[in-house]
Formats: C-alpha cells, sequence, structure tokens
C-alpha cells in the first residue's frame, strides 16, 4: 500500500489494478499515509491557503429528474423558489462585504433564467465587482448560452460529469438526459475559456469501484481546472431515498487520490462531506481540500434549495456561516485566503 501511494506522488499515475486496490482499502495506515501525501502536495502548491467561494442558490426550479437530487420535477413536495435581480445583488453585496472574491451562481435548470437575465445579472456584477471571479453551476445550456455567459463576463463554470460509466450514468437519471451531452457540454465550456469544474458523488446508488475508476479516467482526460466531489446523501422525496449514503471513509479516500493525481487543482471540501460527519469538512482540508463554499443565499430560501436530507448550514445568516468556517479552518490548520483563488496551472 504504502509503494501505491509513494508511486501515485511521484507519477501522478496507477494501473486500474493498483486505483483498485487503493480505492478498496480500509487499511488505517494507508489512509494517513495518503491523507499526509496529500496534505504535502497541497501545501507545495498552494500553502495553507484556503479559498472560499460564496454560494448562491439562486433557483430551485428545476425541469430536470435526476434520481437523486431532491429539487428534481418530479419532487411535487419542494418549495421553489428564484432569486430575483435585486435578490442575488444583495446576496453579492453582503458576500464582498464578508470577504468573498468568487460568487457562485449554483441553481435547478430553470428556464426562466434566460440568457438575457442571466447576461445582464453577470454583466452586473462583473461591472461592481472587477476584482472577483464569477462562477456558474446551472447545468446544461446550449453552446450559445454559454459564450454569451462567458462574454458577459463569467470566468468559471461547475457541471459534475456525476457518471463517466454509460449505464451507471442511464441509472442516475432520466431517459431524456446522457452522459454524451454531459461531455459535450464540459468540453464545450472548456473550449469556450471557461476554467471548468467537474467531478461525482461517492457511494452513489449501484456505484462501483470500477465505475469509480472511469470516472478518474474521464477526469485525467478532461483536465478540468476544478473537481467536487461529495458523498451522495439520500433525499427522502426521491426513488433513492431508501439507498445507503456513500461513507467518510471514501470519500476522503478518493479526495486524497485527487490531489496526488491532480496536485494543482482546485478541491472543494464540500457541505456534502460536512453533512455526514461534524468534521467531515476539517478532514477534507487535511486531505487535499483547499476550498470551502458558504452559502450566501437568503436565509428565508436556504430550507428549500434541499438537494438531500440534512443538509447543514441552512439556518444561519451568511455571516455567521463566515465566522463558523473561519473558526474551523484554522483550527484545522489552515488559513482563509481573501482572494479569487485561480487556479495555478
Ligand atoms: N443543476 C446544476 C446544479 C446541480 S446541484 C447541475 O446540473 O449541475 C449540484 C450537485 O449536487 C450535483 O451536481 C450533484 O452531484 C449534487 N447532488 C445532488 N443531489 C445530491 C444528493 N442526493 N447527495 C449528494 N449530492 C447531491
Amino acid at each position: 500500500m504504502t509503494k501505491l501511494i509513494e508511486k501515485l506522488l511521484s507519477t501522478s499515475d496507477l494501473t486500474d489494478n493498483e486505483l483498485r486496490i487503493l480505492i478498496e482499502t480500509d487499511d488505517k495506515e494507508a489512509a494517513e499515509l495518503l491523507r499526509i501525501r496529500a496534505d504535502e502536495t497541497r501545501q507545495l502548491h498552494y500553502g495553507k491557503k484556503v479559498f472560499l467561494r460564496g454560494l448562491i442558490e439562486v433557483s430551485s426550479y428545476c425541469r430536470n429528474d435526476c434520481l437523486y437530487c431532491g429539487i428534481r420535477r418530479s419532487n411535487r413536495e419542494a418549495e421553489r423558489y428564484r432569486l430575483t435581480r435585486d435578490q442575488i445583488m444583495l446576496c453579492a453585496e453582503n458576500g464582498y462585504e464578508l470577504g468573498f472574491r468568487t460568487f457562485v451562481m449554483q441553481g435547478g435548470e430553470d428556464s426562466s433564467f434566460t440568457d438575457d437575465f442571466m447576461c445582464d445579472v453577470i454583466s452586473e456584477l462583473r461591472k461592481r465587482y472587477p476584482d472577483c471571479a464569477i462562477t456558474l453551476s446551472l447545468g446544461e445550456r446550449s453552446y450559445e448560452s454559454y459564450k454569451r455567459m462567458k462574454e458577459a463576463g463569467a470566468d468559471r463554470y461547475l457541471l459534475r460529469h456525476e457518471a463517466a460509466d454509460e449505464e451507471l450514468y442511464r441509472s442516475l437519471h432520466p431517459s431524456e438526459m446522457s452522459l454524451a451531452h454531459r461531455k459535450q457540454c464540459l468540453y464545450d465550456l472548456r473550449s469556450l475559456g471557461y476554467q471548468v469544474g467537474a467531478g461525482f458523488m461517492v457511494g452513489a446508488p449501484g456505484q462501483t469501484t470500477d465505475h469509480l475508476i472511469a470516472d478518474l479516467r474521464f477526469l485525467q482526460d478532461l483536465k478540468p481546472q476544478m473537481i467536487g466531489i461529495g458523498p451522495f446523501v439520500p433525499h427522502h422525496c426521491t426513488p433513492f431515498a431508501e439507498e445507503k449514503g456513500g461513507t467518510l471513509e471514501l470519500t476522503l479516500r478518493l479526495l486524497g487520490i485527487l490531489r496526488l493525481m491532480f496536485p494543482k487543482v482546485l478541491l472543494p471540501a464540500t457541505t456534502a462531506l460536512g453533512t455526514i460527519a461534524p468534521n467531515g469538512r476539517e478532514l477534507g482540508l487535511q486531505t487535499g481540500c483547499n476550498v470551502v463554499m458558504p452559502n450566501l443565499s437568503p436565509v428565508n430560501v436556504r430550507k428549500k434549495y434541499e438537494l438531500y436530507d440534512n443538509k447543514i448550514c441552512t439556518g444561519e445568516e451568511a455571516a455567521e456561516c463566515r465566522t463558523c468556517l473561519q473558526r474551523r479552518i484554522e483550527a484545522a490548520g489552515y488559513e482563509v485566503a481573501i482572494e479569487r483563488g485561480d487556479c495555478i496551472n
């Protein structure tokens, strides 16, 4: 096991069989060595810096029906909301004062968020906050739409590929969605000059080690600037309500492997990781993560953006989240960086 970790550290690559051994091991010493090597690698490139991303959850309306997601269109019990232009501006204003230099606008695939609307919001943010990065996470849109939003001033786009294996992808999504289209979107975004983020859920129903290896191989091909992974957490109003969630141990193992395979990537310690364990995000930071994405959404809509059960940080004001996270980051041995936090690649 030690040999495999040292090999991954020096070559950033392993054979499928070697990856399988590393992904599947429950050896405690291996986990600790992987953690140490991942932390050394992130510190070599990013020091102790942790970048903050202010997450603005702009809409809980969604035309898609992903089987795992709490805001899928078939969930009649989900309360829907969409923020107005003014509300989004207020979130950003608040966030800027709190030291955020990246704003992430994320939402369901809401057709009310037309290109005209988004471009207006993006160009206004670009004008007001020239020193900030604007990140979008609005799902699959047309090449033309991505192009217009880029020209309006967007810098980055997060679109998890969700599953690089065809069969697994199909079992997690309705028949009208396709892995080929999802991948096309990612390649379009990249060719338009966005800094791109892909990723997947750990422990999604039906996911095997082979599927995870396919995810790692896809990421090697795409070479994204950001990789978002977090445990699958069941939502009670979805077809996966009774499925098991992803584990802390496997998620940490994959985070460590990702840091060694992609030494300079931006890797968030996700809210889902903080949801399945009280110190999940701290452990993530100690296992190669260098980004956290606290919530800037208005408190009255937070509970409605319910992707999975028991999501944390739905009750606090942005300022409280910010203070709490700073405390957690420092207690874990790192420091908050007040900067855009671009990928150093
Ligand atoms: N509509 C956008 C944003 C989706 S929400 C898009 O399609 O990209 C952001 C991410 O939350 C998803 O990519 C998915 O990986 C994750 N997510 C959704 N439901 C989840 C669940 N039940 N458990 C854990 N993560 C989930």
